[in-house]
């Protein structure tokens, strides 16, 4: 169950210091640097060291990941009882160590992938030159903005019905959003809880018709249009929420609502800024990859994980990708050194 997602921006990457980049005089090189410490990135490492590339793995600010926000991990196979994200994540970590992997503590701060070798810089004040790079750098789901959203942490408030929605079987619950996501999420919710309210700030869905007509044809959602969550009550938990009904219009009213789930889903930021003067990405900023393939459109350069996945977004399919991104990154190696 999520204790909280990450509201800070933690994983997010900042655009490198040029005057300091051009002051960096330790330097080091790795045959395979891995940027990210969640599932996409401990399963690259897991990969790549079993294939004795000894690959270099930066953990970036969150070590393990998004799951460190979590509390239980229940649709993770091969754990029947379900496990606790962190306890998840030490294990992935050990894993990886235990290979071989080079775990270091550090945030990768600007890249240059004109050539080769790639040269990422690290806390601005080291670089780190490498043969093949993977990102795993992961997304970071967007809150509001509300003391509240903290308050309840893990007792109500969460960023992904996928993954908590299990726990609200039979509750009411809210989703705020009202793009594809949340209809998708609210859909989703449908299917467990009792009744989902959709808080919408505007009059309309900006989802795709497709979408919208699914919402509109499931009879436990309703569609609160014009509202915007003003906070949360509830003794330890969530209980309710408190919303505005066309804010700032001369028919404003407070409007309370009793739920015991409050689920975000206004959209993610993957962390990809300091790659994407060399990357394609789409509009949001998520890294393409070749369908099929992790590799991106530099050659030697693989993403892996949420940062290149706007659909999934699922530990397993993170996983699932870092194998890929080891394997794609071993046979390029192969071919091109
Ligand atoms: P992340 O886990 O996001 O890891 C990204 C890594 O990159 C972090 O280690 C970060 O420190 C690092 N990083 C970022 N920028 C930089 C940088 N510039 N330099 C160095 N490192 C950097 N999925 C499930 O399957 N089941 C669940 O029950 C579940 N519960 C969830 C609960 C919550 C609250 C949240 C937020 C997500 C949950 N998810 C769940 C989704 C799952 O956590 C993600 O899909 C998965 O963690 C993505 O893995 P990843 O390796 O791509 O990225
Ligand atoms: P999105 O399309 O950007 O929609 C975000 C929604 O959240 C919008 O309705 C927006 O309201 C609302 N919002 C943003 N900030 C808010 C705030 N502070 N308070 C209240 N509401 C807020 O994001 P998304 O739904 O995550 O979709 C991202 C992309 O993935 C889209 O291109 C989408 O089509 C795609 N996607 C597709 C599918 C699918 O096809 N099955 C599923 C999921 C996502 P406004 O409309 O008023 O701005």
């Amino acid at each position: 169950m999520a204790l909280f997602g990450k509201m800070d921006n933690l994983g997010a990457d900042q655009p490198g210091n040029q005057d300091k980049k051009k002051e960096i005089t330790d330097l080091e090189k790795a045959r395979v640097l891995i940027i990210g410490s969640g599932p996409a990135g401990y399963t690259a490492a897991i990969y790549a060291a079993r294939a004795n590339l000894k690959p270099m793995l930066y953990e970036g600010l969150q070590p393990g990941g998004q799951l460190t926000t979590t509390t239980e991990v229940e649709n993770y196979p091969g754990y029947p009882e379900g496990i606790s994200g962190p306890e998840m994540m030490e294990d992935f970590k050990k894993q990886a160590e235990r290979f071989g992997t080079d775990v270091r503590f550090g945030m990768a701060t600007d890249a240059d992938l004109s050539k080769r070798p790639f040269r990422v810089t690290i806390d601005d004040n080291k670089i780190i030159e490498a043969d093949a790079l993977i990102i795993a750098t992961g997304a970071t789901a967007k809150y509001l903005g509300l003391e509240d959203e903290k308050k309840y942490a893990g007792s109500g408030v969460s960023a992904c019905a996928t993954c908590d929605g299990f726990f609200y079987r039979g509750k009411d619950v809210a989703v705020v959003g009202g793009g594809d996501t949340a209809c998708e999420e609210s859909i989703y919710l449908a299917g467990l809880a009792n009744k989902v309210y959709m808080i919408v700030r505007r009059d309309v869905l900006r989802a795709s018709k497709v979408m919208q007509n699914r919402v509109f044809n499931t009879p436990n959602i309703e569609i609160l249009w014009e509202h915007q969550t003003k906070g949360l009550y509830g003794d330890g938990v969530v209980e309710g929420a408190v919303l505005v009904k066309k804010k700032g219009t001369p028919e404003e009213e407070e409007v309370k609502i009793k739920i015991d789930g409050f689920f975000l889903a206004i959209g993610h930021k993957p962390n990809s800024d300091i790659f994407r003067n060399y990357l394609e990405t789409d509009q949001v900023g998520y890294i393409k990859t070749i369908p099929g393939t992790t590799r991106t459109n530099v050659p030697g350069v693989f993403a892996c994980g949420d940062v290149q996945d706007s659909v999934y977004r699922q530990a397993v399919t993170a996983a699932g990708t870092g194998c890929m991104a080891a394997i794609d990154a071993e046979r390029w190696l192969t071919e091109n050194s």
